[in-house]
């Protein structure tokens, strides 16, 4: 089967291999994939720019982002059967014992193994899961929508389990890409009261794309500065909650600066770079902040049936679907910014009656 394939530690390696169809083993099944999301943590195993605790074994078929069909079930497995329309959560594997996976936080789980990283992920035309990452995806809801569930997951993660945004907020989201313009989206959603996204040069069609999306206030950061706009409105004293993401350190610097008193930081974005600043803000001004990583049973279950609901729209920010040969040109739309998201589609899903 075709496989989109992490070979080496080194930027640009990364190719379509063929590969051998993976075998359910007894408690697994095997998912046909039918579209797989391309991811901005994909983007950084492209050019080998993830950060060093990301580094997985290799070589390793990347994807995480996946919606298909249960095309064959290994022994032992209950409830599921071929033909099951399905999304996999992205923690292919977990230890299952240990305090975090037994009080249900198994995406904190230190012996997680996410699809992508260090288990062959959905790039592919199969994917291997245990029914413990299964759900099943709503009547109505197509497989490209629904390979939006992961992303979406990340930001209602962020913004609603961790931050708790309330109705009457006034959030700041910093960063145009995928996971700022779901974020923006969950917030609105949530009664976020006023939004304001924060992006650079190279997110104009990005933060077009947000207003689009209703945001109340865009900024180009590259040009205008952000706390003159914030310092205008609701009462002035800044925002009770911003979200950070972007992959870049100094991000926080601005984060700080942006949030009120007492307000609260959900940091999304990974950057390794060392930070250069005082992180003196956050105690003069006794912020909450955030560290936000994945997502659970209950974040997925929710974001799909949004999904199912219209009340989120994966729709609306995915820019275009490529089959796995043009991969290329799909991370390369979403790195320059052409695509807020770019999905994959396998073979299956071009074989027209697979809806
Ligand atoms: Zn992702
Ligand atoms: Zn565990």
């Amino acid at each position: 089967m075709k496989a989109l394939v992490k070979f080496a530690h080194e930027d640009g390696a990364l190719e379509v291999r063929d590969v051998l169809v993976p075998e359910p083993v007894p408690g697994t099944v095997r998912v046909r994939v039918h579209t797989v999301g391309v991811c901005g943590s994909d983007i950084h195993m492209w050019h080998d720019s993830q950060s060093k605790s990301s580094k997985g074994v290799l070589p390793v078929t990347l994807g995480h982002e996946s919606a298909g069909i249960v095309e064959a079930v290994g022994e032992g497995v209950e409830g599921w059967a071929v033909g099951d329309r399905v999304v996999c959560e992205t923690a292919a594997s977990i230890c299952g014992v240990c305090a975090l996976c037994r009080s249900g936080r198994y995406n904190l789980c230190p012996w997680r193994e996410g699809y992508g990283l260090k288990r062959d992920g959905a790039m592919a035309e199969y994917v291997i899961a245990e029914p413990r990452v299964l759900h099943r995806i709503p009547e109505g809801v197509s497989f490209e929508e629904a390979a939006m569930t992961e992303p979406f997951s990340v930001a209602y993660n962020a913004v609603i389990e961790r931050a708790g945004v309330k109705p009457g907020d006034l959030v700041v989201i910093q960063g145009a890409g995928a996971i700022g313009i779901l974020a923006l989206q969950i917030a609105q959603l949530a009664g976020a009261a006023t939004t304001v996204v924060l992006g650079t040069d190279i997110d104009e069609h990005r933060l077009a794309k947000a207003r689009e999306l209703g945001a109340d206030h865009t900024v180009n950061v590259s040009r205008e500065d952000p706390a003159a706009l914030i310092a205008t409105l609701h009462d002035g004293l800044g925002a009770d909650l911003v979200v950070d993401a972007t992959g870049v350190s100094i991000a926080l610097q601005t984060s700080m600066e942006l949030v009120r008193p007492a307000g609260a930081i959900a940091k999304v974005g990974w950057g390794p770079q060392p930070l250069g600043f005082t992180l003196d803000p956050l105690v003069k001004k006794a912020v909450t902040l955030y560290g936000c990583y994945s997502h659970t049973w209950h974040t997925w279950e929710s974001v799909l049936r949004l999904f199912s609901e219209k009340k989120l729209r994966p729709d609306l920010v995915l820019g275009g679907v490529y089959p796995i040969e043009q991969w290329e040109e799909a991370f390369g739309a979403m790195q320059r910014g052409d695509n807020v998201k770019s999905a994959l589609r396998m073979p299956f899903g071009l074989e027209g009656d697979a809806r």
